[in-house]
This record gives structure tokens, C-alpha cells and sequence, in this order.
């Protein structure tokens, strides 16, 4: 199995994060091969197949697993003892409606998914706290990230100087064209728009990129440039890595981000 892994955490043994690929896994194309979510046309076998894999390369159990059902919301969810395990099998119960997690449970491990979207991870080396986002233009609109930064101030009393973030592999700007009432909807909430809206004359449109947009963000938030970890990886352009939306036209698998404390 092959994951990546963000530089940014390394200094602090008590947190571990991950981010995986499309190896390693068992599902047949156009999911293949390490699809993890549900909420695809993969076999619910394939993707309990798969888990169990990541699980037992990160050394812990699948019970561990706290996986939200995502709606591309700016809904924040602070993860409890009870909560551990939810969204890690199709037979237990589900955070409902939710595209943000936090918690201090050690134990709990935090998992977004992707394909194409931007997923953060977010530790505090103060409080030993974490969170996991996942946004793409809708949730980045709506500041899906920022809003955890809020969560875990209001809920653990983070500062964000202390915070440090890893930002995952997404579609960036060389493959992300966008329609007006997308370019509309950022221009009206950040002030700083242009600065992640691209006029490309090739197609007509505007990218946009998202990345950017997202870093941006955490920094009007208070965290430190230094603090931001992005892999500049371009899902589109690297769709035998992650699973793409826009690549597979839709129709693919998707990747996990995960952060727990040890
Ligand atoms: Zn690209």
C-alpha cells in the first residue's frame, strides 16, 4: 500500500496523519484500486476489504475510523468517545450531513474523502487536538476549513499560531475550469479573490485554485504561512494516483486524508 504523508507533522510523534492513493486495494475499475467510500457503485465488500487493508497498515482497527457523511456543507462535528467508529462500516451508525471533524479523543481516527475536493488535517501542538476537513468550491466558499479553525478555538481553546495544517493532492488550477456562478460566489465572499481566480484564454473560463483559495483562508484565520503544508499534486493531472471526479467523468473511487493522536 502506498500513502503519502505530510512533512509538516513529522516534529510531533503524538500525531500521526495520512493521506492514501489508488494503490493497494482490491475494487475493480473504474474504482480500482483503493476506493473507500460507500458512496459509489463499488461493492460494499471491496470497500470493507479495502478499510480493513488501511487499518492494518496504519496499525490500528477499523472501529477506529471516523468517517462523516459528507454533503459539500460547512457542517462542523466535535467527535466523541461515542462517536469512534462512526461512518467506518455500513452496518453501525453515521455523522449525518457533516464535512468537518474535531476531536481530543486519542483513538479516533479522522477520514475525509476526495476526488478532486480539497481535504485538510489540522493539529494543535498545544492541546493535542485535530480535525479533518473536506471542501471543494462550495465548502471553500463557505470556508470549511476556517470554520474548523473556529470549531476547535471555541470547543478546545486553540490559538491558531499553534495550529499547523497539511493540505492534500486536489484538482488545481491547470485542470479546474469554472462557470460564473462559481467565480461570482468567491468574488462576493473574499475580498482576495483574483489571487485564486485565473483567466485562462485557452478555455474561456476562469480556473480556479483551490489550494490557494483554501490556504488563503486559514491564513485570514490567523495560521501561520509557515504552518501550511500544501502537496501540490494536481488530481486531474495525476488521476492514476487519486481518483479525479472531473477525470472519471463522475464515475470513480475516493481517497482518504486521516489524522489521529497516539
Ligand atoms: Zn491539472
Amino acid at each position: 500500500m502506498q500513502l503519502l504523508d505530510f512533512e509538516i507533522f513529522k516534529p510531533y510523534p503524538q500525531v500521526q496523519t495520512f493521506i492514501t492513493t489508488r494503490q493497494g486495494g482490491v475494487s475493480q475499475a473504474p474504482f480500482d484500486s483503493l476506493n473507500l467510500s460507500y458512496a459509489v457503485a463499488d461493492t460494499p465488500d471491496n470497500v470493507n476489504t479495502n478499510r480493513q487493508r488501511l487499518a492494518t497498515h496504519l496499525g490500528i482497527s477499523v472501529a477506529q475510523f471516523c468517517i462523516p457523511k459528507q454533503t459539500h456543507s460547512a457542517n462542523i462535528h466535535l467527535v466523541t468517545k461515542t462517536d469512534i467508529g462512526k461512518g467506518s462500516s455500513l452496518t453501525g451508525s453515521f455523522i449525518e450531513d457533516t464535512d468537518g471533524l474535531i476531536t481530543h479523543e486519542k483513538g479516533a481516527c479522522l477520514m475525509v474523502f476526495s476526488a478532486d475536493c480539497v481535504l485538510t488535517l489540522l493539529y494543535d501542538t498545544e492541546n493535542q487536538v485535530i480535525g479533518a476537513t473536506h471542501g471543494g468550491w462550495r465548502g471553500t466558499v463557505t470556508q470549511i476549513a476556517a470554520k474548523a479553525v473556529a470549531a476547535l478555538q471555541t470547543n478546545f481553546g486553540t490559538k491558531p499560531e499553534n495550529l499547523r495544517v497539511g493540505i492534500a493532492p486536489a484538482i488545481r488550477a491547470c485542470c479546474y475550469e469554472v462557470g460564473e456562478e462559481v467565480t461570482a460566489a468567491f468574488r462576493q465572499n473574499f475580498s482576495y479573490a483574483e489571487q485564486f481566480l485565473h483567466w485562462n484564454s485557452t478555455s474561456n473560463k476562469h480556473h480556479l485554485d483551490l489550494h490557494k483559495a483554501t490556504q488563503l483562508q486559514l491564513q485570514a484565520v490567523g495560521v501561520a504561512p509557515e504552518n501550511i503544508e500544501v502537496k501540490e499534486l494536481c488530481t486531474y493531472c495525476h488521476a492514476a494516483t487519486f481518483f479525479s471526479s472531473r477525470h472519471g467523468k463522475g464515475i470513480t473511487g475516493r481517497f482518504g486524508a486521516g489524522i489521529f493522536l497516539r
